[in-house]
């Protein structure tokens, strides 16, 4: 199985991990780089300071620069692209799961999610397309946002399907907004959705879902979820994630195709049910040939196992429990 999951792009860590996927009855995933491609990109900019449009991206980019975000890539490039230089940056600090902060020609700026710069600002239109919104904000005062757009994986939606087609229940994990995260789950057809956790608390909502005796599945790219895919009964982490994901998961999906989470659950049914037929075969013939060759049926019919025969049998029992394993290489998962 290990060895049939390799050759599909489903890199197992170990037997066991595969062993305990076949039980999973709930899958977790992250939205960032799991269920999107982690590749945001800059789609608007909306201007509610006395600066230029390019000023204020220059601030911007100039903070994010110093961010390992991917929204923070977003932004960079975007200025890279329109060819605004960026600015020297003091007091950088990162806020885990909200934004950054940092000093620029003496004046301290915020950026990121609404909480954080406490922004009422619903920006209902561009959220409930599925896009995130990035505050800028200086001395209490909302200067900019920002909307970034990660487009969903290609096959996210087909994953989803087959998952519940399973009985495998999905639920979605973010740190994003509310109504981004709502708006992403109904386009991939996710019921349950779990929005603005913090990092630590991804972890938190896996312990729960443990607590009510379920068998769970995260899927995550490493990118503060890491703690999460640890946690879980069986950690999945993307290819195209960090490192520390692919350290901590037992799988790791090339590409960070998500429709091979599917193929990993199929291939743990298959070998789990080899395994089964294995055991039948393994015994069935020491059941049956054991008590011929120790002469229960001589007194009746004067039947012995002839010590060629039993030789033989014990060499197919070898044979028949291989070439059942076998199978598992020529099976389509
Ligand atoms: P996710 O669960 O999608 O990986 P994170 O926990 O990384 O989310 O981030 C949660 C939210 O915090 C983001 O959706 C964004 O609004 C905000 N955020 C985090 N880091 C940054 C950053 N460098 N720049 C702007 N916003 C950020
Ligand atoms: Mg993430």
């Amino acid at each position: 199985g290990v060895g049939k999951g390799a050759k599909e792009g489903i890199l197992i860590k170990d037997a066991a991990t595969l062993e305990k996927l076949h039980k999973v009855n709930v899958v977790v995933m992250d939205k960032t780089g799991t269920i999107t491609k982690g590749k945001p990109e800059l789609v608007s900019l909306k201007n509610r300071s006395e600066k230029s449009d390019a000023e204020v991206v220059a601030i911007l980019a100039s903070l994010e620069h110093k961010s390992e975000h991917p929204i923070a890539h977003a932004v960079v490039t975007y200025a890279k692209e329109k060819n605004i230089a960026l600015l020297p940056v003091e007091r950088f600090e990162a806020i885990k799961g909200k934004g950054i902060s940092g000093t620029i020609g003496g004046v301290q700026y915020i950026a990121g999610s609404g909480k954080l710069v406490g922004s009422d600002a619903s920006l209902e239109e561009e959220t409930r397309a599925g896009n995130t919104p990035v505050f800028l904000a200086a001395g209490g005062k909302v200067l900019a946002a920002v909307m970034v757009a990660d487009a969903i994986k290609e096959n996210a939606k087909e994953s989803v399907a087959r998952l519940h087609a399973l009985g495998i229940k999905v639920v979605m994990l973010t740190g994003d907004d509310k109504n981004t995260a709502a708006a992403i789950a109904r386009l991939v057809g996710i019921d349950e959705v779990v929005a603005e956790v913090m990092p630590e608390d991804k972890l938190n909502i896996i312990k729960k879902l443990q607590a009510q005796g379920r068998v769970v599945a995260m899927a995550g790219d490493g990118v503060n979820d890491a703690p999460a895919l640890a946690a879980a009964d069986v950690g999945i982490a993307m290819a195209t994630g960090t490192d520390v994901a692919i350290e901590t998961a037992g799988i790791t999906l090339l590409h960070g195709d998500i429709s091979k989470l599917v193929k990993a659950i199929a291939l743990s049914k298959v070998t789990m049910r080899g395994i089964k037929q294995n055991l039948f075969w393994a015994f069935f013939y020491n059941v049956v040939g054991i008590p011929l060759a120790g002469g229960l049926l001589y007194p009746v019919f004067g039947w012995l196992l002839n010590p060629a025969f039993a030789g033989l049998a014990m060499a197919f029992s070898s044979v028949s429990v291989v070439g059942n394993s076998l199978r598992i290489k020529a099976k389509k998962i």
